[in-house]
Order: C-alpha cells, then sequence, then structure tokens
C-alpha cells in the first residue's frame, strides 16, 4: 500500500451525512457546523527537511529523544556556588577556584568555600547549584564578595530537562509548523519532521463570459479574476493548486473537467454557476456524482453555496476516498468571502491540521453607523486599525459593498461581520472583526 492510499478501514461511506439537500435557507453556523461534521482528512505523509517544514501540518507526535537541556547549566554569567554557604548575616566571601564556558565538557568545581566563575549556558560546576549574577558580587582578587539577601540558593540555575524531557511529547500531530516548532526539533537534534502530504485542490472557474488574460476580450465577457485570488489563497495555506482553467456553462465541459480533477485531488474548488439562474443540469450533475448540497446561506455576500463529497472511481491513486467539493459563488467578492468562512478552515481540516491556524478575531468600535437587517450574517469589508486615541480597535467600511466590487475586498484588511440577529450598528457600538492577514 503506498504512502496516500488510505487503510480500508478508513474507506467512507457516501452513506447518511449532515448534508441536508432541499432549498432551505440555513445560517452561516449552520453551514459550517455541517461542513465540520461530514469532513476527513486525508491520509499519507511523507518526511521533509526542517528546512522545508513551515506551514506543513505534522503527522505523528514528535518524542523527545533527549532531555534539554541535557545539563543543569547557568542562566547567567557570574559565580556558581553553593547555596548553603549563603550567608544571612552578612557579605558572603568565597574563593574563586577557576572558571567554565558554555560548550566546557568537565568543568572544575570547587569545594566549601568557594566558587567558580561561570557563563551562560555553562555546565554547573558538580555540587554547586545557585548563580550570583556578576553585577551582584563584587570580586577582589580571588575573592568574591556577596551582599546577604541578593540572591537565593538554587537561583539562576536551568535544571536539566526543564525545557523538554526526554520521552515526552515535544510537539503533537495535527500542529500546522510555525518558526519556534522548527527550532525546537532541532534543540531535538532532528533534522526532518513527518508531514501530512500537501493537500492537492483542483480549482477552475465556470462562465461562458470568462477570458483568461492575456487573451482578447469579446464583447460582453469580462476577465477571470477569482481563479488567481482563489488560487493565491490556497497557495498562502501551503496547498498544492492543480489550475483546470477556464470551463464553460455547458454540462458536458463540466463533466470532463470533474473527471480530471476526481482523478487524484482531495478536493475541489469551483466558482460560478451555482446560482438559481443556472441550469438545473449543474445541479443535476453534481448531485449524481456525489452527495451535494446546494445551500442558500443566510448571508450576504454570497448566498448559493455547494459543498459535499464527490464519488470518484476506485482503482485511481485516492482509493475511495471522496473529492470534497467547494462551489462558491461566481461574484468576486462572494467567492473570496466565501471561500474564507466555509472552505479554508475544511481545507485545514482535510488537510490534518487539529487547530487550523486561522487568523485573529477581535472587537473593534465602528467609527460610523451601519445599516443591517437581523436574519443573515453580513461580511462588509472593512479596515480595522488601532484607534487613534489609544482606546482599542476601530473598524470603518471600505467604499461600495457591492458583491462584485473586488476593489473594496483589496482596499480592506479585515471583515467586519454583522452577526446573524444583530441589526443596525451606531457609531461607536462594538462590531466583530475578522483580520485578513494570512488569510484571502
Ligand atoms: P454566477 O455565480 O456564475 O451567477 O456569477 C455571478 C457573477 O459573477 C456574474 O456577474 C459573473 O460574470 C461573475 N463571475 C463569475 N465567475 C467569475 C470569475 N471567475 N471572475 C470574475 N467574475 C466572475
Ligand atoms: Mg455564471
Amino acid at each position: 500500500m503506498s504512502a496516500d492510499t488510505p487503510p480500508p478501514s478508513a474507506a467512507p461511506a457516501l452513506g447518511p451525512s449532515p448534508l441536508a439537500q432541499g432549498d432551505a435557507q440555513i445560517s452561516v453556523a449552520e453551514a459550517r457546523a455541517r461542513i465540520a461534521a461530514s469532513l476527513q482528512p486525508i491520509h499519507g505523509e511523507e518526511p521533509v527537511l526542517l528546512a522545508q517544514a513551515l506551514g506543513r501540518v505534522l503527522a505523528q507526535d514528535v518524542i523527545s529523544p533527549i532531555d534539554v537541556p541535557a545539563h543543569d547549566n547557568s542562566a547567567m554569567d557570574g559565580y556558581a556556588l553553593r547555596g548553603a554557604d549563603l550567608r544571612t548575616d552578612g557579605p558572603t566571601v568565597l574563593r574563586a577556584a577557576g572558571s567554565v564556558m558554555a560548550g566546557d565538557a568537565h568543568p572544575v568545581t570547587a569545594g566549601p568555600g568557594g566558587c567558580v566563575r561561570i557563563m551562560t549556558g555553562a555546565v554547573m560546576p558538580a555540587g554547586l547549584d545557585t548563580v550570583v549574577p556578576l553585577e551582584l558580587c563584587r570580586v577582589q582578587g580571588d575573592e568574591v564578595h556577596i551582599e546577604p539577601g541578593v540572591i537565593r540558593p538554587g537561583e539562576n540555575r536551568r535544571l536539566a530537562g526543564e525545557d523538554l524531557a526526554r520521552g515526552k511529547p515535544a510537539l503533537r500531530r495535527g500542529r500546522v509548523l510555525r518558526p519556534a516548532d522548527l527550532g525546537l526539533a532541532a534543540s531535538l537534534g532532528l533534522t526532518t519532521l513527518p508531514v501530512v502530504r500537501r493537500l492537492r485542490v483542483a480549482l477552475f472557474s465556470t462562465g461562458n463570459e470568462l477570458r483568461d488574460a492575456g487573451q482578447p476580450l469579446d464583447p460582453g465577457c469580462i476577465y477571470d479574476s477569482n481563479r488567481h485570488s482563489l488560487a493565491a489563497a490556497l497557495t498562502r495555506m501551503g496547498a498544492e493548486v492543480v489550475d483546470l482553467g477556464l470551463v464553460p456553462d455547458d454540462p458536458d465541459a463540466l463533466r470532463a473537467t470533474l473527471a480530471t480533477a476526481l482523478h487524484d485531488a482531495d478536493a475541489v474548488v469551483t466558482s460560478g454557476g451555482v446560482s438559481m439562474g443556472d441550469a438545473d443540469h449543474t445541479r443535476d450533475l453534481l448531485t449524481h456524482m456525489g452527495e451535494v448540497a446546494f445551500w442558500k446561506v443566510a448571508m450576504r455576500p454570497g448566498r448559493p453555496f455547494a459543498f459535499g463529497p464527490l464519488r470518484r472511481p476506485a482503482d485511481g491513486p485516492r482509493g475511495t476516498a471522496p473529492a470534497w467539493l467547494f462551489a462558491l459563488p461566481g461574484n468576486p467578492v462572494a467567492a473570496l468571502v466565501t471561500f474564507h468562512v466555509f472552505a479554508q478552515e475544511a481545507l485545514w481540516t482535510l488537510a490534518g491540521a487539529t487547530q487550523p491556524p486561522m487568523p485573529p478575531r477581535l472587537q473593534a468600535r465602528s467609527a460610523a453607523p451601519i445599516r443591517k437587517r437581523p436574519g443573515r450574517t453580513e461580511f462588509q469589508r472593512a479596515i480595522a486599525e488601532p484607534a487613534a486615541d489609544g482606546s482599542g480597535w476601530q473598524v470603518r467600511l471600505t467604499g461600495s459593498q457591492g458583491a462584485g466590487i473586488l476593489r473594496s475586498m483589496s482596499e480592506a484588511n479585515a471583515l467586519a461581520v454583522l452577526g446573524h440577529d444583530q441589526g443596525s450598528v451606531a457609531a461607536g457600538d462594538p462590531v466583530e472583526v475578522w483580520l485578513f492577514d494570512g488569510l484571502v
């Protein structure tokens, strides 16, 4: 069995699922919950060098093979001594018996009444348990004077294993690796880490009116922007993007493109062609290829949205594991907003992440009134920034909020999220803000 093949016991059935069909409108929270409940993470892992591991998903727990640090050592430049020698009724005077640098394997030590000059990171000499920093010592010849009360026994000594203990998990599987994690792996002496293989995501845009940048713009046509913004968003999260180009509004073309995608993609992201105005054969085709649910989500922008597992021929490299379809609306802002709200976290889950690295959400005061009606979630493009008077974060909307106006997204650094039940917002009211950075 290749590393990519799921074990037979994990072969997912496309049986009963939380993907209810029907045209009833559902809330954003409900749609997100249904998606989360139906996903199955991909299988397959590979070792990568630490230098290539940033942003990858750790496939197995990393158990520390050593104690870090390996020895008790000094946390300061100073003098190592016996805590029991410290006097409380007057200055302690000790005799310096030598010095020890970081990296010295067998440091000199000192008997009772003695001390050793020691540098940060140097191994603690045998029998000594305390380090008094240089600036708290008065040195006269080989005598070291320490005033009472400036140091307590045991201070400034790092204990062996206090960072990581041998045999204990240092990093947990499912973690999306960050710079400190790679440093930590290196501190264990590791040169590679086992990571989940990259998520392979097929991407295409649908619509007769779409042209590729570089092609002539025929009358009535527009350039495809979604494939570029979505490919970038996928690349940023470390996915391997399979660009399947532009697909006309034609069921045969759609079927053929999906067949290509289903060969080995783990997920399929499309934009356009899922709104009510689109021909029923698109819906028919998708619902017959798997368990695709078409949802009218109570949100703005981005109402029409389809999601579900697609079946694939069992003899391909992915076995019977489904390919997960995220069919996003065509309007450029709606495509990116629905990608973020529904697809991004789900794709991280498919990629094996146990805590998807989503950017921070915070509360900010609205700089101006915002009109909103209860009963749907609104995602307004906004600029969030620290208020000039230092009183926390403030948020203002970026110009026209039409779902096709990509400039509003480009100028924004955040989404102002107005909750399902929320009504209009007055200036100064708190508003939830989802920061973009690392997002779309
Ligand atoms: P649809 O969801 O197919 O009904 O498309 C809704 C709107 O978004 C229409 O005005 C389309 O022309 C536009 N649109 C669809 N796909 C794209 C795309 N890939 N790039 C830019 N605009 C698009
Ligand atoms: Mg269309």
